[in-house]
């Protein structure tokens, strides 16, 4: 996970050039540079839960609280054996574009445990969520650092985490505060939002569709690929169809399957529930697809977009070369590498950054929060529609910075746009 960061701060430089024009202080614009390339805060240590057995074992936790100049740290936590003090530091980073992009009121957080949470009981799970939260109190709250589902992590976590957090605050004597807007990405009846749960598949729906409007793309003669079928590739996948997009792959951890003539994605996701995996549909012939030899295969797959939906580093300099879509559509966070995003744009693939295209779930954590400091709740329709503007008019303002600029990629564009309202917001803040 080294390099992760370096990823993340090489997306800043590549920014600078275009930016620096713009700001005649340079003494302040090195500055606030500076600042943006490191977190203000990394809250990190040992958490220990009592395993089922009886036993003691310490978990490595961690808190990335990149900038909070536009609002609360907001991100989500992953629980996840690959979570480490760079790759959280990198994703805190990511949330601040993110929020930035999409003009909700946060800054960047991210945190987690490095755990594969598979290895533990329900209820070992739950000690796991509480400790966090007793680990992490001091440095949360609805107008501190607000965290989310993320890898791993789902709406059962969240509840636990925020009747953790509730219970130290009435420890405290301290609930002048709705400690329910800690979190979000809550169930429904402990202030969830409706739509939450689809927000980051939906969003990027809303964001494909206006792409592909402004390149002017039929969705069903466009081909789709979806790497991942967690919470966010499952939920892509099912809205692009529905769409009518033509969703011709998909592919779990173990396995990857397609049909050029288009994939029954419902009965995908529904049959997935029922027999776990995505090889048992095939081979019971539920689904009339065929299995590629590696999950890896489908990446290389020669659709019209490929749809990262997992996790980081997935596209490298090591195989960008082999990719033949000509559009890459990041809904995982990270997955593309700058040096594979070189050799893509070299072969005049497009990347259809994960900043903009999986903002979708951060903003419906923001109408969730909002509903939470209101107590007043709306129905799915109301979210949702005021998800599908927020995800049109950004993809618009990203489109628009790059047309209007020769030469730089889609991500340098959305770079631009955030970074600028955030050092604008540092400026005026006296920085
Ligand atoms: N984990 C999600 C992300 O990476 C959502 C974060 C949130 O809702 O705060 O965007």
């Amino acid at each position: 996970m080294a390099d992760i960061l370096q990823n993340a701060l090489t997306q800043i430089d590549q920014a600078i050039p275009i930016l620096e024009p713009q700001y005649p202080n340079r003494e302040i614009f090195q500055r606030i540079i500076k600042k943006l390339k490191t977190v203000n805060n990394l809250i990190e240590g040992e958490i220990e839960i009592t395993l089922d057995n009886g036993k003691k074992q310490k978990f490595a936790a961690y808190r990335s609280q990149h900038n909070d100049a536009r609002g609360p740290y907001k991100g989500g936590l992953r629980f996840h054996p690959q979570v480490c003090a760079t790759e959280v530091k990198a994703l805190s980073i990511w949330m601040t574009w993110k929020c930035a992009i999409t003009n909700l009121p946060y800054g960047g957080g991210k945190g987690g445990i490095a755990v594969d949470p598979k290895t533990l009981s329900q209820e070992e799970l739950q000690r796991l969520a509480r400790a966090y939260v007793r680990f992490l109190s001091k440095n949360i709250g609805p107008w501190q650092d607000v965290p989310a589902p993320d890898v791993n992590t789902n709406a059962q976590i969240m509840s636990w985490m925020v009747d953790e957090m509730i219970k130290i605050k009435k420890e405290e004597g301290n609930l002048n505060q709705n400690y329910l807007a800690t979190f979000t990405g809550k169930p429904l009846n402990l202030g969830g939002s409706q739509g939450r749960d689809e927000a980051t598949g939906l969003g990027g729906c809303y964001v494909l569709r206006s792409f592909a409007k402004a390149k002017q793309m039929q969705p069903n003669e466009t081909k789709i690929a979806v790497q991942g079928f967690g919470n966010v590739g499952s939920w892509f996948a099912r809205h692009a169809a529905k769409m009518g997009f033509k969703v011709v792959a998909l592919c779990d951890s173990k396995t990857a399957i397609y049909n050029f003539e288009g994939l029954d994605v419902e009965k995908v996701a529904a049959g997935k529930k029922e027999y776990g995996s995505l090889a048992a549909l095939v081979e019971k012939k539920i689904i009339n697809a065929q299995i590629l030899p590696a999950t890896t295969d489908l990446l290389y797959l020669p659709v019209d977009i490929l749809v990262p939906a997992a996790l980081e580093n997935v596209i490298t300099a090591e195989n960008a070369a082999q990719i033949k879509a000509p559009i890459i559509f990041e809904m995982a966070n990270g997955p593309t590498t700058p040096e594979a995003e070189e050799i893509l744009q070299k072969n005049k693939v497009l990347v259809i950054p994960d900043v903009l295209a999986n903002a979708g779930g951060v903003s419906t954590s923001y109408f969730e929060w909002v509903q939470n400091l209101q107590g007043y709740y709306w129905s799915k329709t109301e979210v949702l529609s005021k998800l599908e503007p927020l995800m049109e008019s950004s993809f618009t303002d990203v489109w628009q910075m790059y047309t209007a600029n020769k030469n730089i990629s889609v991500r340098q564009a959305a770079y631009i746009i955030a970074m600028k309202k955030v050092i604008d917001v540092m400026i005026a803040r006296g920085e």
